[in-house]
């Protein structure tokens, strides 16, 4: 699809308002200048969830979800972006750009292959449950536990040992040899001959249910590979893709919870255990992509990788990826076996249950792994214990998390707590979460009486009034904030300008990635704080970063300069250090001296 252009966006709010849209599913009642509904995304009784319709936006004072009429939809509907242009600009008759030929080409390939993949489904598991070529295919799932409901709910099938089957199948079908050798499921060097023979099929489907790709499980013993992916096409991207979350979807967005197995037979055997939330990444890897796409419907992931060394190497990188996202993210370790099919097989669906019911958090699991690896009573073992947290302790963005996880672990390896911090800055990892909010934070006068660091505060004012930008950003460098959430509109309004989309409200908001950000901009484009007297308050902001920024430098040059005193020694020219500290004094004072007289 082409780039959403602002027209269109403003085409389509023009004829549908937000509070036509929102009623559509909830009943509103004017009150005030807000209309006031019942929260489709958090359970509650009395109505929190509000639409201040000449704005064109909503938020909930309840779960603080917050966005334009086109993150309603999206939520409410499960599409994304570009998605939610299309339909709801085709339901008011507005043409959205047309294709160009080759786009046209790509999505009526997408489309063939999506018919093919979906049609294929259905062959593998006829033939896996009518046909008497599947005999040992039968025999292993029986052999694995795997019941006749969990063959049904997950459309396992089975691909017949036949090679010429498949192209001849597919060819009496009329499919293209051209759309054949892009579908991924013939060998990359002989053209027809079947990727997939012999083997037990898991179809992967996208949240929506669409096959997109296969996984095969050899039951011939006789294939290196015990597992085969189809490989990426038009249709699949592995890392996008969680295996079972369609399966899943109505429990994990009953629970907003998801539980992260490692392969298809565990996902199969928890979901037969009566855990139905159950998914699993494609590949060893959980990806950024699988977070984002997890944390639609899911607040908490918990973890659920083998034993070994892999496993654990798995988790922490699952864990990681989660923190970075803002999941709450928790762990569980089988006891007794490797993992949860090979449990279900050996001790049935309870003990499954009960193994399951026992977590931790991705922090206490870490630490508590790394202890029992190494020896934590000599300095090495600290070190090492250390340097593996590093990666999940930098992910954490809460300030009051990170300082927490950081007291503890400084008493599991009787370390002092400023060393550690000390010891991550020398990583180069990020300034620690506590470290980088702005020393300053201010109490919004908004509702929810949200505090805001100087920084956060300054670029709300600024992404409210984005024709201050243009000279602000001459006064204000990227380099004189220190809150990440201010960084990331800085950043985002950079690109707005280069892009063009400076003007739309709603593409400010979708190039928003973290959720809460994302809730707090939308909530400060529905208050009229941050549009009073901008020009002003802007002045003043800046002046105050101003300040800090100098004082920064003013400090270092302090120590430069004692550092050189007591030394004497020449490598630093103390006359050079002392004229560049009077002049930062001066314009400390200068500035300081404006800002007294406003
Ligand atoms: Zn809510």
């Amino acid at each position: 699809m082409a780039k959403i252009s602002q027209n269109v966006i403003e085409e389509i709010k023009s004829k549908i308002s937000i509070v036509e849209l929102v009623s559509r599913y909830l009943t509103l009642n004017k009150k005030g200048d807000r209309y006031w509904g019942l929260c489709p995304f958090h359970d509650e009784k009395t109505p929190s969830f509000s639409v201040l319709a000449d704005k064109g936006f909503f938020h909930c004072f309840g779960c603080g979800k917050s966005g334009s009429l086109f993150d309603f939809f999206m939520e409410m509907e499960h599409v994304n972006f570009p998605e939610s242009i299309k339909i709801l600009g085709e339901s008011v008759g507005i043409q959205i750009a047309e294709e160009s030929e080759s786009e046209k080409k790509i999505r009526s390939e997408k489309e063939t292959l999506l018919d093919l993949y979906n049609k294929l489904a259905a062959s593998f598991t006829y033939i896996l449950t009518n046909s008497d070529f599947s005999k040992g295919a039968n025999e292993y799932l029986n052999h694995r536990d795997i019941s006749k409901e969990s063959i049904d709910k997950f459309q396992l099938g089975y691909a017949p040992n036949d090679p010429d089957w498949l192209y001849s199948f597919l060819h009496a079908k009329k499919y293209s040899d051209e759309l054949l050798r892009k579908s991924g499921l013939f060998s990359k060097n002989n053209d027809f001959y079947p990727l997939f023979r012999d083997r037990l099929m898991f179809p992967i489907k996208n949240w929506r249910g669409e096959v997109v790709a296969f996984g095969g499980r050899d039951l011939s013993d006789t294939s290196k590979a015990k597992y085969i992916n189809t490989p990426e096409t038009l249709l699949y991207r592995k890392r996008e893709i969680v295996y079972g979350l369609y399966e899943s979807l109505v429990d994990v967005k009953k629970e907003a919870s998801v539980i992260l197995c490692e392969g298809y037979f565990d996902v199969i055997a928890m979901h037969q255990g009566g855990l139905t939330t159950a998914v699993a990444p494609l590949g060893t890897a959980f990806t950024e992509d699988q977070g984002k796409l997890i944390r639609r419907y899911a607040t908490t992931i918990t973890t659920l990788f083998d034993g070994d060394a892999a496993g654990r190497e798995a988790t922490k990188k699952a864990l990681v990826v989660c923190e970075r996202l803002g999941i709450t993210n928790r762990v569980i370790s089988l006891e007794g076996a490797k993992d949860p099919s090979e449990l279900l097989e050996k001790e049935g669906e309870k003990a499954l249950l009960k193994a399951c019911s026992d977590t931790k958090s991705g922090f206490d699991y870490l630490v508590h792994s790394y202890l029992s690896l190494y020896d934590s009573t000599k300095a090495t073992g600290k070190l090492q214990i250390f340097n593996e947290l590093v990666p999940f302790l930098d992910a954490v963005d809460s300030q009051i998390v990170q300082q927490t996880y950081l007291r503890e672990l400084s008493r599991y390896l009787q370390i002092d707590e400023s060393t550690l911090i000390h010891e991550m800055r020398n990583k180069g990892a990020k300034r620690p979460a506590f470290q980088r909010e702005a020393a300053n934070t201010f109490s919004s006068q908004g509702q929810q009486g949200t505090n805001y660091s100087q920084d956060l505060y300054t670029l709300l004012v600024l992404v409210n009034n984005r024709s201050l930008f243009y000279s602000a950003r001459n006064r204000l460098k990227i380099s004189d904030l220190i809150d990440s959430e201010a960084i990331t509109i800085y950043t985002l309004l950079e690109d707005a300008i280069r892009e063009g989309t400076i003007d739309s409200d709603e593409l400010i908001l979708q190039g928003i990635e973290n959720p809460s950000l994302r809730n707090k901009v939308s909530m400060s484009f529905q208050s009229k704080e941050f549009s009073k007297n901008p020009q002003k308050v802007i002045d003043e902001l800046l002046k105050r970063i101003s300040i800090r920024t100098l004082e920064k430098s003013q400090k270092n040059l302090e120590k430069l300069i004692a550092v050189a005193s007591k030394n004497g020694t020449i490598s630093l020219d103390i006359s050079d250090l002392l004229y560049e500290k009077k002049a930062i004094d001066e314009k400390i004072a200068m500035l300081r001296l404006a800002y007294h007289h406003k």
